[in-house]
C-alpha cells in the first residue's frame, strides 16, 4: 500500500491545480469554435508570380465542423487577430476542462485509497461491550 501521507500531499497538489483551472473557467472569455488556417493559392494565369513558386496569400479561413462537414469561412486580413484570440480562447477553455476531468479522475482514485486505508474491520469480541 502507498504511503498515505504522500497520497494526501499529492491530492492536495492536484486540488490546488484543479482550483486554478476552475477559476480559469469562471473567467471564460468570448470564444468561437473552429481553428484559424491559412492558405496560399495559384491563380493559374500564365506569367503570374504564383506559377514561379510565389503563390498568392496567405488567405485566412475559419475551419469548422458543421453537421459532420468541414466548413471554411473566409476571414478578412483586418479581422485575423480578433478571430485568433477567439479561437485561442476556445482552445484554452477546452484544455482546461479536459484537464479538470483528468485531475478529478485521479483524485477520485486517491480518495478511494485514503478512505480505504482508514477502514476499521469490526471483529466480534474486540470491543468493550462484548
Ligand atoms: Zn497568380
Amino acid at each position: 500500500m502507498e504511503d498515505i501521507s504522500k497520497l494526501r500531499q499529492y491530492a492536495s497538489i492536484l486540488m490546488h491545480e484543479r482550483k486554478k483551472l476552475e477559476e480559469k473557467i469562471l473567467r471564460t472569455k468570448p470564444y468561437i469554435e473552429g481553428s484559424l488556417i491559412k492558405r496560399y493559392t495559384r491563380c493559374g494565369k500564365p506569367g503570374c508570380r504564383c506559377m514561379e513558386g510565389k503563390p498568392h496569400g496567405p488567405f485566412w479561413y475559419l475551419s469548422r465542423r458543421i453537421d459532420g462537414k468541414t466548413r471554411y469561412t473566409y476571414i478578412p486580413k483586418d479581422r485575423v487577430k480578433e478571430v485568433k484570440a477567439l479561437t485561442d480562447s476556445n482552445k484554452e477553455i477546452r484544455n482546461a476542462r479536459a484537464e479538470i476531468r483528468k485531475i478529478t479522475e485521479r483524485l477520485d482514485s486517491i480518495f478511494d485509497q485514503i478512505v480505504e486505508s482508514q477502514l476499521v474491520e469490526f471483529t466480534k469480541g474486540g470491543g468493550k461491550d462484548d
